[in-house]
């Protein structure tokens, strides 16, 4: 075994961005325990690497406590988009919360390094611009956006109480909007439902007036992020941003995705959606200066890969 090989827990190992950071750690010759308890990630996401000695795949519920040997874990498992994390609210703020007291239960008795994939959110609608880590967020409490938000929100702090009390490793990284390849179709995302809408040359869906606007990483810039994040030095826990820092507005990215994919699809107005916020951008400063990291990929390059992802996918199910 190699010195630096490492035993890596990561927990939503089969969803989108966990399956990137599977990939990426294998590749980088750890052992990764994948858990997932399919949701809304699946089998196909992690298939190329089933085959690899090095990984493993369990389907577990990171709401029931995990027994298990592993020197650093990636906390993801948790729906993400608003339609799925809407879908089941009680269970999105039980696989926050509880999910985060498991896992962190496991990094005390392990003494393992934990990291957890936080989010933009925790700002709500923010009334600063760009967000920056100080900024202590927005958030309607009892909103439908609320199981999300304030679920990540207490695991923040349990992240904080288990690091001042027990003294636990952790590293929590905020992370703002991301796209690629592996994104759900279904998921309801901007992103993943502009593409499959002008590749099937359906009417694209902006909702309120497409003034709204985000700031969308590419998945392999953020991965990045997380791997610094983790690797950096014990008194970097952060909260920390990591995003890309380009803001578009929704009406831009229909424009943009319709001129790549060269499609005929029209523009169609929904209403926007309770609390929808209105303005989102990360403030990457201390991402940039703690840990040397800024996303590299434009836009324009991420949403090629992602069409060209979408594409074949939709061809396969034809
Ligand atoms: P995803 O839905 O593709 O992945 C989440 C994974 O967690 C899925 O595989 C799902 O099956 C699994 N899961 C859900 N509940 C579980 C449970 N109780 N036990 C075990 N597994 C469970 O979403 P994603 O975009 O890959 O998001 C991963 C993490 O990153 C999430 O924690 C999300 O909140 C966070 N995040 C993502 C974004 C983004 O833009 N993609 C932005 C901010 C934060
Ligand atoms: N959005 C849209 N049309 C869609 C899906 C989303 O106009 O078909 C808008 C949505 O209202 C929001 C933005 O795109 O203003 C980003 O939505 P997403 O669900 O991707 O992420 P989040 O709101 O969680 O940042």
């Amino acid at each position: 075994m190699a010195a630096t090989r490492k035993r890596v827990l990561v927990t939503g190992g089969a969803g989108f961005l966990g399956s990137h950071l599977c990939e990426r750690l294998i590749g980088a010759g750890h052992d990764v325990l994948c858990v997932d308890n399919y949701f809304t990630g699946n089998k196909d996401n992690v298939a190329a690497l089933m085959a690899n000695p090095h990984f493993e795949l369990m389907r577990h519920d990171v709401c029931f406590p995990l027994y298990v040997e592993v020197d650093e874990i990636y906390n993801l498992a948790c729906p993400a988009s608003p339609i799925h994390y809407q879908h089941d609210p009680v269970q999105t703020t039980k696989t926050s919360v509880s999910g985060a007291i498991n896992m962190l239960g496991l990094a005390k008795r392990l003494r393992a390094k934990i990291f957890q994939s936080s989010t933009s959110e925790v700002y709500g609608d923010p009334s600063v611009h760009p967000q920056t880590e100080a900024y202590r967020g927005n958030v309607n409490p009892i909103g439908p956006r609320a199981c999300y938000d304030e679920g990540k929100r207490c695991a923040e702090t349990l992240f904080f109480d288990y690091h001042r009390q027990h003294k636990l490793r952790i590293r929590v990284a905020r992370i703002f909007n991301t796209f690629g390849p592996r994104m759900h179709p279904n998921d309801g995302r901007v992103v993943s439902n502009f593409i499959v809408q002008a590749l099937k040359g359906e009417s694209i869906t902006i909702y309120g007036d497409g003034h709204q606007t985000r700031a969308f990483c590419y998945v392999d810039d953020l991965i990045e992020g997380f791997v610094r994040l983790m690797a950096a030095d014990d008194d970097v826990t952060g909260p920390i941003n990591l995003g890309n820092p380009v803001e578009t507005t929704v009406a831009e990215l229909a424009h943009k995705i319709i001129e790549l994919t060269g499609s005929r699809s029209k523009i169609e107005r929904r209403p926007l959606p309770v609390d929808d916020p209105v303005q989102r951008c990360p403030d990457i400063s201390k991402a940039k200066s703690v840990l040397g990291w800024e996303p590299k990929v434009p836009l324009e390059a991420g949403l090629k890969q992602t069409i060209s992802y979408f594409d074949k996918l939709l061809g396969e199910n034809r």
